[in-house]
């Protein structure tokens, strides 16, 4: 097969075997843009040097022909110090994987040629500079040498002569740099052939690299690719001030606008503008020095976004008033800046609507919503965790939701650092800027209510050990103490030191109109996850069609309400019990009118109580005294209920419907109280449509039990306002079974609809417990048995397989039936076109990932 390719012979569709890089130049070529004569060697061709294994080039791999055609074309020849030709040996994978893999420039010089060169170009201080900069190069790329020797010298060089920049030096400064180069790697072999060889089997190396394998992993870059190697004739931006290097975006890749953007560094070499030697100058610049140059690199940008119909990324280099394009690519770009180029091609005619929505990261849309880190802030990185909850937040250390609590109230900015969250935290978590756990993962209680209330967290940060008799956060040999400032950023996982400044994106026109290209062609209905008026309202805000799933034992985190909840769970008879009931029946009802009219004329899914118990119970002897007090028993009365009620597995244990078969009068006030909820708001002149959500659900058994029970409850309660109110019964699905036996649950009597609870359902599937999950999942993930967090994104082949067995069951059982999820799943976009993909009526997702939804049912439909 063939393994070299002449620019002519390739063409953009070609980067899985010529590489980005390399199929990009072959087209920049095609369309007649001036690009110095290259060639390519294939992906494959690394393939087989890596299969041979002999550590030398693939015995079948032969360019001298493909080298002979750059020395006719430049009409240069390689190694012959009376007309010179130097090239660049770069890598090019099918993905870009920018400055993983390795690069030698300036090879083909050696003592002789380097004569070679000041006659024929009579520069001497460029023929030392480039000479150094190649023996640098590929002692460190080529031989593994450590770099800083080498730099040192320069330094040493600078110090001696009393200079500061590079631009400074003179030719004899750098020939005898050179000569120090070659005291620190004798090595450097003479023949320019034997440097090729060198440089093409560093360049193959290189794909197996570290840094590289970890890039493709995080970005799911398959290892089996491999790179292509482009050996390029030189253009020089360091001959002399005539020269420069650039790199430029046919738009602004940060804020998106339209406008030509980008920089340029005189009489510099490519490695100068990365390694930051120098501050570039904006291109403006380079058009008062250089029109010409300048409008011929502006019409060439213009023609290759019109061309490629994106926006573009661009390396070039101007030798002696000649440009040279180096490179062109898909340019990278901001959140915002996607949006906005996106909308703007719109606009412009050039793109379909359809298109652009495909092209905006769905995943990255968080940006509109919440306040960000200005990425050009100052800052010291000092922790990572999990991205769980985002948005950025300053505030000083608390470490208990008393203290946040405090503080907060007489104007203070705190986050709050626990070990992990539980329900008795949520007054702090409320209070809290932002919330910072070293245990617990992407649905961990501190997650999923910190993302409902949009408030910011970073969960899971293993690195931290709380302490919290003594007030310390200890980070490895860093130790913070409470009322020290940090920042956190939930968008990223990061966590920093002090104050980092932030950034509000407000609502964004140009955002509002990629929603509604997505609203305009998606099946999927977005509906939202939220247990107060508040959520309710800000998800409606957001485009929120309803609520999939309101969690009423959240509606019980309040201190006050907290105690009717426990008082409750620790009653000792059916009496005592329906005492407590009565008085959350009233919370209850107050909190469904107010959802209802949150949401009026929309669905309000009120799921039935769903307690993992030991989320609710006191722990502390104080907690347990204080509930003595208020149910007027003996503390011992309490601790023994306590211990009696202690489960060994929580998440298998009492919690669910399960509360429902045991304790019926549970189940009678909570859809009592949604009832007369419903028939105030209907007095009231509203439109109210509640619904009641059964958790947990193993059998269909439970619901024959359970469901009527609901439907007799309602009717007497409406009987008794007189109001008429649909009130439809449905359930979920989060366990196994449930899965299995999904035909008769939709067929039992009084079941409208159900919805799949993923997060249970991940966690029974998978047998990881949600809460534990974290302690090994990061292992798992680093020894490659875990492409993604399954709690994050759905695992479509062993979750998604049972959800969609289960789904074929209920759609052939009832067609009828509406089909949802309301796990956290609801708002990841992967995960959102897999729903779509299986057909599922909605998603319920948190209130800040309702944009998100939308955006990634409309791709997914699009
Ligand atoms: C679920 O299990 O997916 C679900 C939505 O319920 P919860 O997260 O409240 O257990
Ligand atoms: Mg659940």
């Amino acid at each position: 097969s063939k393994r070299v390719y002449l620019l002519n012979e390739g063409n953009k569709d070609m980067k899985m075997l010529l590489g980005g890089k390399g199929a990009n130049l072959c087209e920049m070529a095609k369309l007649t843009l001036p690009v110095p004569p290259a060639f390519i060697i294939t992906t494959e061709t690394c393939l087989e040097y890596f299969k041979e294994g002999t550590g030398d080039l693939p015995k079948a791999l032969d360019y001298s022909d493909a080298l002979k055609a750059l020395e006719e074309d430049t009409g240069k020849k390689f190694g012959d110090p009376k007309k010179p030709l130097l090239v660049s040996v770069r890598s090019g994978a099918p993905a870009s994987m920018p400055g993983m893999m390795d690069t030698v420039l300036n090879l083909g010089l050696n003592d002789e040629i380097v004569q070679g060169i000041i006659e024929t170009t009579g520069n001497e201080r460029f023929a030392y500079d480039t000479y150094r900069r190649f023996l640098n190069m590929y002692s460190d790329v080529v031989m593994g040498l450590e770099k800083e020797p080498f730099e040192e010298v320069i330094t040493e060089m600078k110090k001696k002569k009393g200079i500061k920049l590079d631009v400074e030096m003179q030719a004899a400064d750098w020939k005898e740099v050179v000569e120090e180069f070659k005291k620190l790697n004798p090595n450097v072999p003479d023949d320019p052939r034997e440097q090729l060889r060198g440089a093409i089997l560093a360049v193959f190396r290189s794909w197996n690299n570290d840094r590289a394998i970890r890039y493709r992993s995080y970005n799911g870059i398959p290892d089996e690719w491999g790179t292509a190697v482009s050996v390029q004739a030189m253009a020089y931006g360091n001959m002399n001030d005539g020269c420069g290097t650039g790199v430029a975006f046919s738009r602004n890749p940060s804020t998106g606008e339209n406008k030509f953007f980008g920089e340029f560094l005189p009489n510099a070499a490519g490695e100068d503008v990365v390694a930051g030697i120098r501050t570039p100058q904006p291109l403006e610049e380079m058009a008062a020095k250089w029109p010409e140059v300048y409008d011929e690199l502006f019409k060439y940008q213009d023609k290759l976004e019109n061309y490629y119909g994106d926006m573009q990324d661009i390396e070039f280099t101007v030798e002696d008033g000649r440009l040279y394009m180096l490179q062109c690519r898909n340019g990278k770009r901001t959140a915002k800046a996607s949006v906005k180029i996106a909308v703007d091609m719109v606009k412009e005619g050039t793109l379909s609507e359809r298109d652009a929505l495909l092209r905006i990261p769905a995943n990255q849309m968080d940006f509109f919503l919440h306040p960000t880190l200005d990425p050009s802030a100052e800052k010291t990185l000092i922790a990572e965790g999990l991205p769980a909850s985002p948005g950025a937040a300053t505030g000083k250390i608390v470490f208990t939701p008393d203290d946040a609590e405090a503080m907060a109230n007489v104007g203070e900015d705190v986050i709050l650092v626990r070990k992990e969250t539980t329900p008795e935290d949520i007054h702090g978590m409320k209070s809290a800027q932002g919330v910072l756990t070293s245990l617990g993962g992407m649905t961990s209680h501190a997650a999923v209510v910190a993302r409902g209330m949009g408030k910011c967290c970073v969960s899971g940060c293993t690195a931290a050990e709380v302490d919290l008799s003594q007030k310390t956060l200890t980070l490895g040999d860093r130790v913070l103490n409470e009322h020290d400032v940090i920042t956190v950023d939930g968008s990223t996982g990061e966590v920093y030191l002090g104050t980092v400044d932030r950034r509000s994106a407000a609502e964004d026109e140009d955002f509002q109109t990629v929603l509604k290209w997505a609203d305009d062609l998606r099946k999927l209905k977005v509906l939202t996850n939220a247990d107060t008026p508040d959520q309710a309202t800000t998800a409606r805000n957001l485009g929120s069609e309803g609520i999939g799933l309101c969690r009423t034992e959240h509606m019980f985190f309040d201190p006050e309400r907290i105690s009717v909840m426990r008082a409750m769970i620790v009653s000792e008879g059916r009496e005592e019990r329906i005492q407590h009931l009565n008085k959350m029946a009233e919370f209850q009802r107050e909190d469904v009118a107010a959802l209802l009219k949150a949401m009026d004329g929309l669905p309000v899914t009120i799921r039935l109580l769903d307690p993992p118990l030991h989320e609710f119970l006191p722990h502390s002897k104080e907690d347990m005294q204080a509930l003595a007090d208020t149910v007027g028993k003996p503390l011992s009365v309490i601790e023994d209920r306590v211990a009696q009620l202690q489960e060994v597995n929580p998440m298998l244990g009492f919690r669910g419907c399960r509360l429902s078969v045991v304790y019926p009068e549970i189940t009678e006030m909570q859809a009592k109280a949604v009832a007369a909820g419903a028939a105030e708001c209907k007095k009231a002149g509203l439109d109210p449509r509640p619904e009641i959500m059964v958790p947990v659900v193993s059998t269909a058994r439970e619901l024959k039990l359970i469901v009527p029970r609901i439907e007799e409850a309602v009717r007497e309660e409406l009987a008794e306002t007189g109001q008429q109110v649909k009130i439809p019964v449905g359930t979920m699905i989060e366990l196994p079974r449930a899965c299995q036996t999904a035909d008769e649950i939709v067929e039992t009597d009084g079941v409208s609809f159900v919805s799949f609870g993923t997060n249970d359902l991940t966690q029974s599937v998978w047998g990881f417990s949600r809460d534990d999950a974290i302690k090994f999942i990061g292992r798992y993930s680093e020894q490659g048995l875990l492409d993604f967090d399954p709690f994050a994104r759905i695992d479509e082949d062993g979750v998604g397989g049972l959800v969609s067995s289960a789904l074929a069951k209920a759609r052939e059982a009832a067609p009828e039936t509406k089909v949802g999820i309301c796990g956290e799943h609801g708002g990841e976009p992967q995960s959102v076109k897999f729903f779509h993909d299986q057909s599922f009526d909605y998603v319920s997702c948190s209130p800040f990932r309702v944009p998100i939804a939308r955006i990634a049912a409309g791709q997914a439909a699009a």
